[in-house]
């Protein structure tokens, strides 16, 4: 893709609304657009971060056997009569009002929608287990709406449901979530930590929240220091074996990690002064087991092997894409800018025309990007008219995996240059297999 051609507003100035890095970067380097109080246009390099982080989650929720469909943003008022909820929601509900006067309103979270398809269709334990989820704009009139898109009000979740026909099942369920977010957050490059979490009501200790470690971040969290380094679950986790899942969670929550909500001075003194780590961090995702909380009040139930009809037990389990856009940049960056981890860049390879006009770093250029892509890397081609110096900074901001530079005095020697964002390590290289060089990785990242 020429820049030239595509459409990415960068900024000079630092936007003075922007208060955290994340949101200054997003501003600068063209990604989001503010349309109102918390809600953001996607402008597309923003969009194309924001489509990778959808196909990772997607990807590992149908590894660990979640089904995906989508259900709509605006929901009638009567099915949350039904659980009780659409008093008890607040504020932060949007309610509106159709031509009919029907009470209508966007929805905040889908429990009660996942769990009207659920006992519309099933009826008995043999179609348990089910994990439904879905990809769906929300929206939640947020008191402070602030950060960019890391507090929307309109704002993207996954949210999957599970049913399952007891609490034994649930928790396999629960695990499956588990572990499939450990591996959703590693993919994106992140550390996130799976923290107890305040079950409210319901009690048990089934409620976790995946926490990346942020400065930034809005909670105040406690943990070991061992969370840091330890090894994500494979791919070829088998999602359909209870004990090993168990196992993978057990040591997953062995040792001490807590938001403020649920901290346990105590229990957190008892870790060794050098491994205890207190700090701030940004919640990316919260799984969440719930019982029968709303099968019970709205009929959803199902027969046993027994022929006796019970109230099927559930969870949820929420993942914030679009916020994840501005917590990736949160772990993320330098003084020049964003440094896109290679799993969610929004291209894997800037390249940049030193000399844009000269017949020969043009026609270079035109086959390094056709090359590339033949090759299945995606390249944002930087050919437009400016100056060395902003290109480079230009390039640095957006913060792509990948720079290659091509200037007419080393492309006479048929050389080019090869920097990797992360490190900064450079490379002079021959045009030649230039693309397969950077598949396999030029530079070992250091
Ligand atoms: P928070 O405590 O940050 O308000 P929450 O507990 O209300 O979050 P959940 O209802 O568990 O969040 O939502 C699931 C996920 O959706 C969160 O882990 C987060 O990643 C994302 N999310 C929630 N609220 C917002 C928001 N206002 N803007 C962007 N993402 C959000
Ligand atoms: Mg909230």
């Amino acid at each position: 893709m020429r820049l030239s051609r595509s459409f990415v507003p960068i900024l000079r100035e630092v936007p003075r609304e922007a208060e955290i890095v994340s949101h200054k970067l997003m501003l600068r380097a063209g990604m989001i657009r503010q349309q109102s109080a918390g809600i953001y246009s996607w402008l597309p390099l923003g969009l194309r971060v924001l489509r990778r982080i959808e196909e990772i989650v997607r990807q590992e929720q149908d590894r660990s056997g979640a089904i995906e469909i989508l259900m709509p943003t605006i929901q009638s008022a009567d099915l949350w009569r039904e659980s009780g909820r659409y008093e008890a929601y607040g504020k932060e509900m949007l309610r509106i009002t159709d031509r009919h006067e029907r009470e209508i309103l966007y929805g905040p979270t889908n429990e009660e929608m996942v769990t009207d398809i659920f006992r519309t269709y099933v009826k008995s334990y043999r179609d348990l287990p089910l994990n439904l989820y879905h990809l769906q704009w929300k929206f939640r009139d947020e008191v402070r709406p602030r950060f960019g898109v890391m507090r929307g009000r309109e704002f993207l979740m996954k949210d999957a449901y599970s049913f399952d026909l007891d609490e034994a099942s649930a928790r396999t369920a629960y695990n499956r979530m588990f572990v499939a977010y450990l591996r959703t957050f590693a993919r994106m490059g992140l550390k996130a930590i799976p923290m107890r979490a305040d079950t409210g009501p319901i009690g048990g200790d089934l409620s976790h929240e995946f926490i990346i470690l942020a400065e930034t971040g809005e909670s105040e969290v406690f943990c070991h220091r061992a969370y840091l380094d330890m090894d994500t679950p494979p791919a070829t986790t088998d999602f359909q074996d209870a004990a090993a899942l168990q196992a993978t969670v057990d040591r997953w929550t062995a040792r001490y990690a807590a938001t403020s909500e649920m901290h346990d001075a105590v229990g957190f003194g008892e870790i060794a002064a050098a491994d205890q780590v207190s700090a701030r961090g940004i919640e990316v995702g919260h799984i969440f087991f719930f019982g029968t909380k709303y099968s019970a009040p709205m009929g959803a139930r199902v027969a046993g092997p027994d022929g006796e009809m019970r109230d099927v037990q559930m969870g949820s389990y929420g993942i914030g894409p679009s916020r994840l856009v501005a917590a990736i940049i949160e772990a993320s960056h330098d003084e020049a800018g964003i440094i896109w981890p290679d799993s969610v860049a929004p291209y894997d390879v800037a390249l940049l025309n030193l000399r844009p006009g000269d017949p020969a770093t043009d026609v270079a250029c035109d086959r390094i990007e056709r090359e590339m892509e033949a090759q299945g890397l995606s390249v944002l081609h930087d050919d437009r008219d400016d100056r060395p110096g902003a290109k480079f900074a230009t390039a640095d901001l957006i913060g792509l995996p990948w720079q290659v530079v091509v200037g007419p005095k080393s492309l006479a020697e048929g050389k080019v240059e090869l920097k990797r964002r992360a490190t900064g390590a450079r490379e002079t290289l021959p045009l030649e297999n230039l693309g397969e060089r950077l598949r396999a990785g030029a530079i070992t990242p250091a």
